[in-house]
């Protein structure tokens, strides 16, 4: 399949450069690649596909994106809004309905974003209330690719109001909704900077009646759909980026050995190599976080943290590689006789859509933090008996005795080990051999009130961090016990 999808991309190079000066959409290409049955690759072959997972998507993407955005971007969305949502959450009778139609071809787009809406997606305004066997929905979507030429949009809408569920994030529900439904209309077509010949804009929704069997999965599961979907979305997005940073090496290498400046080739002066190393650099990492993405989510391994590095990384190296691949093709690579510029005008919104870059790395704060959690322990430190200088130790000594002194002698020592640093209320805990939550809270409590020490209370309230004030390391210890000097320095010169 993977030589076969790199054939069709080699082939149909020059219709993806048509598609740039027409800005028609390719039909014939996508007839092509359903014809071949690359729609059904995710699709396991009872419903009609050849069910290679989610890696096979991705050799297919990365080929298609080869010949033109427009084709690449037609193929994901239709996994996103149709293929995968239906084959992970969909009834067997919908799987049934939908599927067999996908791997031949129909094309669906996803609604998430609205006029009001981007990243904060949990607050969508779109309305579906049930009224018997039909939900009516009412509401505007936007920004939705594929549009007019999807027949199937799978439209996010808010199905409750209260306020349990949506503490709960149990207030979407996901539906198909279908061409030709009555009250569901476009609203308006984008011009986008880039992303030619491929329609994305509004949809209007005015209480169009939407059968009860199209919604999926249950009342309530929008938002889990959504967010599982989404790590699949991402990694596919991904791999639509790495057709044209190949192209772009392509071209930019290519050009510079055809070129001549100062009697040699430009790809002969050291410094165009160098670029074209970080290039070959930028994308072959770029392709295996892609794939590994892809495989630990053919494993029904959980790929948050890996498709999410995937989308950042890609299509910020995206983004500068086809920069430089332009910069070594010289004013050749800005024209538009050469597809790269319009690969570089492709690249921004690989940074927006499928969650920004912010959003990527506020996902990766977070969810990296809670992956990392045991790599991140912050170790005992203690004073090295015979060094005199701090270091770490698996076996802090344990303080058995729980009183103001003891706890104020901790937080001395914690000065002398970890200078600047606060304790947080965890560790000073475990450096007792037995103490409750009250008792440590009120001897904390005791020593702010009696100046020794200082607190920090996070936002609910509770005391997170604590330190010794100056007044409080005098009170602890002896001035002698906090004075320490390399062996080198003069003590003449200490006072
Ligand atoms: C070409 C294209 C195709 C698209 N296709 C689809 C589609 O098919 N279906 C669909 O549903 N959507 C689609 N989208 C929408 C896309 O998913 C959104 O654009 C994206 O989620 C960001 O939303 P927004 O544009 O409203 O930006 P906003 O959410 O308004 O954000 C604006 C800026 O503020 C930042 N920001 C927002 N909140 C925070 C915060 N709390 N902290 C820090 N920074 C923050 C963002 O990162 C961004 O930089 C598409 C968009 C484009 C451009």
């Amino acid at each position: 399949m993977a030589v076969e999808a790199k054939k069709f991309a080699d082939e149909k190079r020059h219709r993806g450069e048509e598609v740039l000066w027409t800005k028609e959409f390719p039909t014939d290409l996508v007839r092509e690649v359903a014809d071949k049955g690359w729609f059904g690759v995710l699709i396991p072959q009872e419903y009609g596909g050849v069910n290679a997972g989610a890696t096979g998507c991705c050799i297919i993407a990365e080929e298609l994106s080869r010949v033109c955005s427009a084709l690449a971007n037609v193929y994901c969305m239709t996994f996103f809004g149709g293929t995968e949502p239906i084959l992970k959450f969909g009834s067997e009778k919908q799987k049934k309905r939908w599927l067999p139609r996908i791997a031949k071809g129909t094309i669906a787009g996803i609604c998430i974003t609205e006029p009001y809406i981007g990243s904060d997606a949990a607050n969508i305004e779109t309305t579906a209330k049930r009224k018997g066997n039909v939900y009516i929905i009412n509401g505007k979507k936007r920004f939705t690719t594929n549009v007019g030429i999807a027949d199937i949009y799978l439209v996010y809408a808010k199905t409750s109001e209260k306020p349990e569920d949506m503490a709960k994030y149990q207030h979407l529900s996901a539906f198909i909704v279908e061409k030709g439904m009555a009250g569901f209309s476009i609203e308006k077509v984008n011009e986008l900077g880039g992303w030619t010949g491929l329609p994305n804009g509004y949809l209007d929704f005015e209480n169009v009646e939407v059968p009860v069997e199209n919604r999926i999965s249950a009342e309530g599961a929008g938002w889990r759909i959504m967010m599982e979907g989404l790590n699949f979305e991402r990694t596919l997005f991904t791999a639509g980026m790495l057709g044209p940073m190949r192209e772009a090496i392509l071209y930019a290498v290519g050009h510079a050995q055809r070129r001549v400046q100062f009697g040699q080739p430009t790809i002969d002066a050291e410094v165009n190599q160098f670029k074209i190393a970080d290039m070959i650099a930028g994308y072959e990492t770029s392709r295996l976080l892609v794939y590994y993405a892809a495989y630990l989510t053919d494993l029904h391994i959980n790929a948050v943290l890996h498709a999410t590095i995937a989308k950042l990384y890609a299509s910020e190296t995206y983004e500068k590689l086809l920069s430089t691949a332009i910069q070594l093709m010289g004013g050749d690579g800005w024209t538009k006789f050469y597809p790269i510029d319009a690969f570089l005008r492709d690249a921004k919104v690989n940074q927006i859509g499928a969650g920004t870059s912010e959003v990527m790395r506020m996902i990766l704060y977070r969810q990296g933090l809670r992956a990392m959690r045991e790599d991140l322990r912050f170790p005992h430190r203690q004073l090295h008996e015979k060094l005199k200088v701090p270091i770490s130790t698996t076996k802090p000594a344990r303080i058995t005795e729980v009183n103001e002194q003891t706890l104020l002698g901790m937080l001395a020592e914690n000065y002398q080990v970890n200078p600047g640093l606060y304790m947080s209320w965890e560790d000073i805990k475990e450096r007792f051999e037995r103490v409750d939550y009250e008792q440590l809270n009120l001897l904390l409590i005791n020593l702010e009130a009696k100046g020794l020490a200082k607190l920090y209370r996070d936002r609910k309230g509770n005391i997170a961090l604590a330190r010794a004030t100056f007044e409080g390391l005098r009170k602890a210890k002896p001035r002698e016990a906090y004075r320490w000097f390399p062996d080198w320095i003069s003590r003449e010169f200490i006072f």
